[in-house]
């Protein structure tokens, strides 16, 4: 991987037929002429005013699903998620999938950022913002017990989000935030490879035991490793081809 640029990163880095599609569609959204919220026109209509096979149309509202932009209902139809919101930083980051190299710098922003938050969090954090943590880290946990990837998404995103306030630097919580709109593709995705939603209970709760601890370097340190195995998480996933098989759909897995 990262010795070899001829690696797995060369063989994702095609863009597959479907590519226009997920822009055309993306590009409605963001336009607002399918706002968060609406519901798609039936798949006839849109194959005609977007130029596109069904096969691609098909596989592009899976790549928008996976990217957390639509909800699909079988049997029900297509919406855009109300909660979508466009990426404030830029559009280089469209799908996560095949812009892995994007991703992977992501998360080693990330990796600054939030191992400084925790370091100072373990000092600052206030008790409201430790109960607060100690919530959200059960709410995770109950989440992978029940399989609710909506409420497990959420409160990785909301244990993240109180460890940033808790550094009680406005600036770096405001950079931290600033990767949201990218970080909740990222999330859906990481949090969609096997195993790996499990996995972050324990490295969560390094975070919080270290910080209930008042141990800088020890949360700095736990921070830095759940950071980094999302990261060995991305590139062993792309080695598995869990999440990219070249040419053929990936494999549903959003909720393992
Ligand atoms: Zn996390």
């Amino acid at each position: 991987m990262a010795g070899s640029d001829n690696g797995i990163f060369s063989s994702v880095r095609p863009r597959r037929l479907s590519d226009s599609a997920v822009d055309q569609i993306l590009k409605l959204v963001h336009d607002g002429q399918l706002p968060p919220g609406s519901k798609f026109p039936p798949e006839r209509e849109l194959i005609v005013s977007l130029s596109v096979s069904r096969t691609s149309l098909r596989e592009a509202i899976r790549i928008l699903e996976t990217m957390g932009v639509l909800r699909v209902v079988p049997g029900r139809g297509t919406w855009v998620r109300e909660d979508y919101t466009q990426p404030r930083l830029g559009t280089s980051v469209e799908w996560l999938p095949q812009h892995v190299e994007d991703v992977l710098q992501l998360v080693e922003m990330k990796d600054l950022l939030e191992t400084k938050a925790a370091g100072l969090a373990a000092e600052r954090a206030t008790p409201d913002q430790l109960i607060e943590l100690s919530v959200q880290l059960q709410r995770y946990r109950d989440a992978v017990t029940e399989g609710d990837a909506e409420t497990l998404m959420d409160a990785d995103m909301k244990f993240h989000q109180t460890i940033a306030a808790a550094s009680g630097n406005r600036f770096l919580a405001d950079a931290i935030a600033n990767l949201d709109p990218f970080v909740l593709r990222t999330r859906r995705a990481i949090l969609s490879i096997p195993g790996r939603p499990e996995r972050v209970v324990g490295e969560h709760q390094a975070v919080l035991e270290a910080i209930l601890a008042r141990n800088p370097q020890a949360a700095a340190k736990a921070m830095q490793v759940h950071d980094r195995r999302a990261a060995q998480g991305v590139k062993s996933a792309i080695e598995a081809g869990r999440i990219i098989s070249r040419g053929t759909p990936a494999d549903r897995t959003e909720d393992a």
